[in-house]
């Protein structure tokens, strides 16, 4: 079998995955869906070629979108996600026992549907978890008129392109910094500084008109290509600075079994390479 799904999301450089066997080609309202298996990823799910979560490593990605903002928090209780069609987010998220409600906005109700069928081992009967609220809708409509309060927000969206384009913008930054109760976290997918620099540059520039501790931090996730992926972090509070002690002993409460986060990864993360830091705007 020779057939290969090819990114062109960079121009100058494409990454392609083999295709073991298409499981799902078809175009949705929104977008071009295609689900199909290779060897070292498993189940492969890209939008518009552009691959979105993969069974063998999606743990990276999620883990440290979830955990990171929640264990530095420490009081957690309500989430909202931006996106995360696939339920991994929201499961990773509920995974925390102290999480007593989430609130998921996602565009395109057929992703969901989709990812229920065919990536169960993703969301792991989180959609059918009480506490968990689905919206099908715009993230951005959501936020602009919600009076709802959350202790972190999570936008798990896709690249800035299509229907995504709009979660990237400074008038969707402050609605969801209004959206978050005192000493809540934001938190977004930034892509890969290396190849995407200008999107992290211009969403920090965001931040820093928004918040009093913003930044970003790291994790590098095989099928995002090009180095690793940036998070945007944005808060008034001082939950960056929690001590290791402290993440320490919450990881332990929390009990969870992860892959990829540990406490000490969680401080590692924020130190950023001489190439990203120059991707920052000036305080
Ligand atoms: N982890 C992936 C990545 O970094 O490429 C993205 C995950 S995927 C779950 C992103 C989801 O965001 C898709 O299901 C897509 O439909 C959704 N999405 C895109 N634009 C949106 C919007 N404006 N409002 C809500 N959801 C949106």
């Amino acid at each position: 079998m020779n057939e290969w799904s090819t990114e062109n999301l960079h121009g100058d450089y494409a990454q392609s995955l083999r295709v073991g066997k298409m499981l799902y080609d078809s175009e949705t309202e929104h977008q071009r869906l295609r689900l199909f298996e290779n060897d070292t990823f498993g189940r492969v799910l890209t939008l518009d070629n552009v691959v979105q979560t993969t069974e063998g490593d999606n743990f990276i990605y999620h883990e440290m979108m979830a955990h990171v903002p929640i264990l530095a928090h420490g009081m957690v209780r309500r989430v909202l996600i931006i996106g995360g069609g696939d339920g991994g987010m929201a499961r990773t998220v509920l995974d925390h026992a102290s999480v007593a409600h989430v609130t998921m906005v996602e565009i395109d109700e057929s992703v969901v549907a989709f990812s229920r069928e065919y990536l169960p081992n993703l969301s792991r009967g989180a959609f059918d978890d009480p506490r968990l609220k689905l919206v099908i809708g715009d993230g951005a409509d959501f936020l602009k008129t919600t009076e709802d309060r959350f202790d972190i927000v999570i936008v798990d969206s896709t690249d800035p392109v299509g229907p995504g384009e709009v979660l990237f913008t400074e008038t969707f930054y402050g609605h969801a910094r209004r959206a978050l109760s005192p000493g809540g976290i934001l938190v977004t997918q930034n892509g890969v500084p290396f190849l995407q620099g200008e999107e992290l540059t211009n969403t920090m520039r965001a931040f820093r008109a928004l918040f009093a501790d913003w930044g970003c931090y790291l994790a590098t996730i095989p099928t995002y290509a090009g180095g690793p992926m940036a998070f945007g972090w944005g808060t008034d509070g001082k939950s960056r600075d929690v001590s290791l002690q402290h993440l320490r002993e919450r990881f332990a409460t929390a009990a969870l079994k992860t892959d990829y986060y540990t406490p000490e990864v969680h401080k590692a993360a924020f130190a950023l390479p001489g190439y990203v830091r120059r991707l920052m705007p000036a305080d």
